[in-house]
């Protein structure tokens, strides 16, 4: 049957570094199944809001929850492990390692003992072990890099290897991938290829996606819903039609 996807809620949440106010009193949430971007100019504080969903910043108030469960204080392997997938902005993958190996990385965090009782071999552990690379080759096919499996990552093209980055991000099972500009540093006929990747997953998983993505032509043909920040406040949470018309939004793209 279908997996119940839990809508994950930001709820008035500040962060502060200092004097720096990165994001104040931010409200929105992602709506199950749907694909939800958050832009804003940079230092907006959307890179503040996606480490501050995944446990890598304790925010100063306010809070994060994934249906019933809050992330807030939460470290970022448990907020993992309640469902949220995360990519990166910069590639972070283990060059020298096969896609299959970055890829189960990926799905350690799932495990109760993690990386220590897979070091020991126990024989459960090399049963659930069989059961990961199996689900890992799955996500791969999925998204179009299977024949790829036992190259070392850093050999594949720019394109290929942010697949590596997502599979891995959809290795712990997610009911929310998380997307920190996903487009970055890729040409047309590779976004529009990312676009499109984008749009199965979120159909063919049947889960959230929320996206930070500076490519508005992207952002507008595959988001439900877009929320906008400027200097750590929210202008703007709404269709993309309607945010594209928004005034305090394009004074804000002008402005930067
Ligand atoms: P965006 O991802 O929208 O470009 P960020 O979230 O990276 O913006 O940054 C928002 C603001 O918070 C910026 O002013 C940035 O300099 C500041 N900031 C982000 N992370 C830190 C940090 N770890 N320490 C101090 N200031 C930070
Ligand atoms: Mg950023």
């Amino acid at each position: 049957g279908a997996r119940e996807i839990p809508t994950l809620a930001v709820e008035d949440v500040t962060v502060r570094f200092g004097g720096i106010v990165a994001l104040d009193a931010v409200s929105f949430s992602v709506a199950p199944r749907s694909i939800h971007a958050l832009i804003g100019p940079n230092g907006a504080g959307k890179s503040t809001c996606f480490n501050a969903v995944t446990g890598i910043y304790r925010p100063t108030s306010g809070r994060v929850t994934l249906g019933d469960a809050v992330l807030t204080d939460t470290p970022p392997h448990e907020v993992a492990r309640l469902g949220v997938g995360r990519a990166f902005q910069n590639l972070a993958l283990v060059g020298g390692s096969s896609v299959l190996d970055n890829v189960m990385l990926g799905r350690y965090s799932l495990t109760k003992g993690g990386f220590l009782s897979y070091g020991l071999r126990l024989p459960r552990t090399m049963k659930a072990e069989r059961r990961h690379g199996e689900r890992a080759a799955e996500i791969c096919d999925f998204l179009g890099i299977g024949a790829h499996l036992h190259r070392p990552a850093g050999v594949l093209s720019y394109g290929d290897q942010k697949r590596v980055d997502i599979a891995r991000a959809l290795a712990v099972e997610p009911t929310v991938l998380l997307l920190d500009e996903p487009a970055a540093g890729m040409n047309a006929s590779e976004t529009a290829d990312l676009a499109r990747l984008i749009r199965d997953i979120s159909e063919g998983l049947s889960i959230s996606i929320l996206l930070v993505e500076h490519d508005m032509g992207l952002v507008m043909g595959i988001a439900d819903r877009v929320t906008v920040l400027d200097f750590g406040r929210l202008i703007a949470d709404d269709t993309p039609a309607v945010v594209q018309k928004d005034p305090a939004v394009i004074r804000a793209y002008l402005g930067s």
